[in-house]
């Protein structure tokens, strides 16, 4: 299995290659030449760790069944998520309804980051053992909150790594900044940067192609690398999910193997959803996929129209993960159906740089829509969302969760397709408990802890050891830059 880059159909590389360095240095992102069916039937009889092992293998063909299996392992056994089970599905269904939410947020980090980030840096030091013996990776991360921590976390003291992440100083939540500012250790960096999550986003992908600094860094026997959502080891781990909703509903009877299932999926970079399309291109009976966009909706619109444009007002929400106009991953999406073609979809993103619009052919603009439905939710209707869900089903979701949940009902209503929605729930409500508890008739305390034990009061749920633990944690990182002079920090923090 290799790989080729999105831009650049001559370019062909291996899977260790491709994690080790990211993105592609024509700026194009990597992806696999073709997609291995998976039989449903071998996978159904497996725990998470063994369904992540089929996966994972047929995609890492230059890893060995036994690295594969410590990689997996490592990541999502040894108590790492809330009773070893990384990704339980809870049916909502008492009411003639279909619907599955499939908690994502059982990690160290309380969102679904973890499923990736808990596997990517054992990945990563495996791949660069593989292709670059030696050198430190510099692990750059553009975060609109939740990506940040989660490789903070995965990385802390990876021998072999340094990590910096920017964040948007006024786009995440109290509870993760809280999180990122307090991180533990010795190889890890955080900076606020004056401006939004595209911001922080472009800064990085400008180091990454910038050959004078790549240079500048490889004299100090460093390289480059991104824990991104544009990397392919974090895309992999994502696909593994989707088939373990699937099998968990055939082992609870709540569907036949073989039944189509939708996906609702909260989406900010399309990382997520287009793992789901993955596990699609691999065998999984998916009918469509239900694309749920905040305010922040350049997804709805592209969907329903084949025109993206992020010349918009950007809107910072209660859903900040999805924060997003430039939705990065859509660019693979895009590259498999326009017929894998390389120029017309360098032409696509090179109009989207310097005009900030870009609108795809016809034929690929059908293909879209015959695959995705594309909805939105604002703040208002969000916390309606989470108040209806709470006091019909007795479920508590976040705010991205509940985005996903408002879009699935809107297409219920439109279509009156009842085929069973499996809905990705990205975070755990306790990361947001100020914007959740508007939910709830209160009064709410000033302090993010208090808000969280009212929160577990009024919804008795338990809040989350991680963010208990935050509590007493002294604050490590107060860095704040301009997005220009990203370089410059990363310069002076790696000292090179
Ligand atoms: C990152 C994130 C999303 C968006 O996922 P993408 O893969 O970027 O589309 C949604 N919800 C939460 C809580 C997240 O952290």
């Amino acid at each position: 299995m290799n790989y080729n880059s999105t831009r650049n159909a001559a370019l062909q590389v291996t899977a260790a290659q491709a994690i080790a360095q990211g993105i592609s240095e024509e700026g194009g992102l990597f992806v696999p030449q073709s997609f291995p069916k998976a039989d449903l039937n071998d996978m159904l009889g497996l725990d998470y760790i063994g369904r992540a092992e089929y996966v994972l293998s047929r995609f890492l063909t230059d890893f060995t069944p036994e690295e594969i299996k410590a990689c997996a392992g490592s990541a999502y056994g040894d108590g790492k998520f809330d009773d070893n089970t990384p990704a339980p599905v809870v049916s909502l269904d008492k009411h003639g309804e279909n619907k599955h939410i499939l908690e994502l947020w059982h990690g160290p980090t309380c969102a679904f980051k973890d499923m990736a980030l808990q596997i990517l840096p054992h990945l990563l030091t495996r791949s660069l053992k593989k292709t670059a013996d030696g050198k430190t990776a510099v692990i750059l991360v553009a975060t609109s909150g939740d990506t940040g921590k989660a490789a903070l976390e995965g990385f802390k003291d990876v021998a072999g790594t340094e990590m910096i992440v920017f964040y948007p100083e006024n786009g995440v939540s109290p509870m993760q900044k809280r999180q990122m500012n307090t991180q533990e250790g010795e190889n890890v960096c955080v900076c606020a940067i004056h401006g939004n999550f595209d911001d922080a986003q472009t800064g990085v992908k400008k180091i990454f192609t910038d050959p004078a600094l790549k240079a500048e860094f490889a004299q100090h026997n460093k390289m480059f690398s991104s824990a991104n959502s544009i990397n392919w080891g974090r895309l992999l781990p994502q696909i593994v999910y989707y088939f373990s909703a699937y099998l968990d509903l055939v082992n609870a009877k709540k569907i036949k193997m073989g039944d189509a299932i939708n996906v609702v999926v909260p989406t900010g970079n399309f990382g997520n959803i287009l793992a789901s399309y993955y596990a699609k291109r691999m065998g999984l009976p998916v009918h469509k996929f239900i694309c749920a966009s905040n305010s922040n909706n350049v997804l709805t619109d592209f969907i329903r129209t084949g025109t993206y444009d992020k010349k918009r007002a950007f809107y910072t929400t209660i859903s900040p993960s999805m924060d997003i106009l430039v939705s990065s991953n859509l660019e693979r999406l895009l590259y498999h159906l326009c017929g894998e073609d390389t120029e017309k979809l360098t032409g696509w993103m090179n109009a989207l740089q310097s005009g900030g619009a870009y609108t795809v052919d016809a034929a690929t603009a059908d293909a879209v829509r015959a695959l995705f439905y594309g909805g939105c939710c604002d703040d208002k209707e969000t916390v309606e969302v989470i108040r209806n869900t709470f006091e019909k089903d007795g479920y508590l979701c976040d705010t991205h969760t509940a985005v996903a949940v408002g879009v699935y009902e809107q297409y219920l209503k439109e279509t009156g397709d009842n085929t069973p929605a499996v809905i990705a729930s990205t975070a755990s409500p306790y990361k947001f408990p100020d914007s959740v508890l508007d939910a709830f008739d209160c009064e709410k305390p000033a302090d993010p802890f208090a808000e969280a034990e009212l929160l577990a009061k009024l919804s008795n749920t338990k809040i989350p050891a991680p963010i208990t633990a935050l509590r007493t944690k002294p604050v490590r990182f107060e860095n704040t830059c301009a997005a220009a002079d990203m370089a410059d920090f990363v310069r002076e923090t790696v000292r090179v």
